[in-house]
């Protein structure tokens, strides 16, 4: 494609969707893939702007017909990338911007190992825990067993984190808004030597105190990863 694939994964309620709207505030020429999702709509969600909403049956059709860049299941719902979505970037001249966990992020990097992949991490569990119980209760939607389940399931996808080139401690919004954005400069060729200096130190290899300290918290340690 002309432009970049970026692929970005976080643990459910890191912010992810918040970072990547201030981001694409931030920068222009950012194509967002819509994904497909046999989940239901939560809160003022839209079909065909948040998601694609589908049936199960139809998500199994598009499996079949080759219609997806990568699929999984996630939280016991299928959620995948069409592979159309990288002809209307390229058609575009845009770079894309894949939101995926990190099943499908594995897949994409294989087939497309030039993507540029950005992992981003809460800074604490319990920082974590508040911000899905906050989400939720916007939401009108306070499901114990869901929070539950993604804060589990939080800690097994931290364990990948050195697949992927950058890794963002998502702390104060400003600042991984503005490292996530100079990790895109750098990858247009367009940064300057302050923004290269910035996305160098997010690289998940140069274990920024940042990075190690917000795994710690997890209970992990890069060199148990
Ligand atoms: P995700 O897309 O990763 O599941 P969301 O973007 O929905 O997460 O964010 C989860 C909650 O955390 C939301 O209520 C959002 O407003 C809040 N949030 C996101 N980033 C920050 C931040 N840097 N500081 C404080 N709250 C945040
Ligand atoms: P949510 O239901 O909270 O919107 O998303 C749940 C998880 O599914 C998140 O980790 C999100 O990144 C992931 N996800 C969303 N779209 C896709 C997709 O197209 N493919 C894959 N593999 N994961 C996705």
């Amino acid at each position: 494609m002309a432009g970049t694939l970026f692929i970005i994964s976080a643990p459910s309620g890191s912010g992810k969707s918040t970072l990547v709207n201030e981001v694409r505030r931030l920068v222009a020429g950012l194509e967002f893939s819509v994904s497909y999702t046999t989940r239901r709509p939560r809160g003022s969600e839209e079909d065909g702007r948040e998601y694609h909403f589908i049936s199960r049956e139809r998500f199994e059709q598009m499996i079949a017909a080759d219609g997806f860049l990568e699929w999984a299941e996630v939280f016991g719902n299928y959620y995948g990338t069409a592979l159309s979505a990288l002809d209307t970037a390229r058609e575009h001249g845009a770079d894309l911007l894949l939101d995926i966990d990190v099943q499908g992020a594995l897949q994409v990097m294989e087939k497309m190992p030039e993507a540029v992949s950005i992992f981003i991490l809460p800074p604490s569990p319990e920082v974590l825990e508040r911000r899905l119980r906050n989400r939720s209760q916007a939401e009108g939607v306070a499901n114990e067993a869901v929070i539950q389940t993604r804060l589990s399931e939080a800690r097994t996808e931290l364990r990948k984190i050195e697949e992927y080139r950058y890794a963002l401690v998502n702390d104060v919004l400003d600042q991984a808004a503005a490292e996530m954005r100079a990790i895109i400069l750098v990858a247009r060729g367009e940064a300057s030597p302050a923004e290269g200096d910035l996305a160098a130190q997010c690289i998940t290899g140069a274990r920024a105190p940042r990075l190690e300290a917000a795994l710690a918290c997890f209970g992990l340690m890069t060199a148990d990863l």
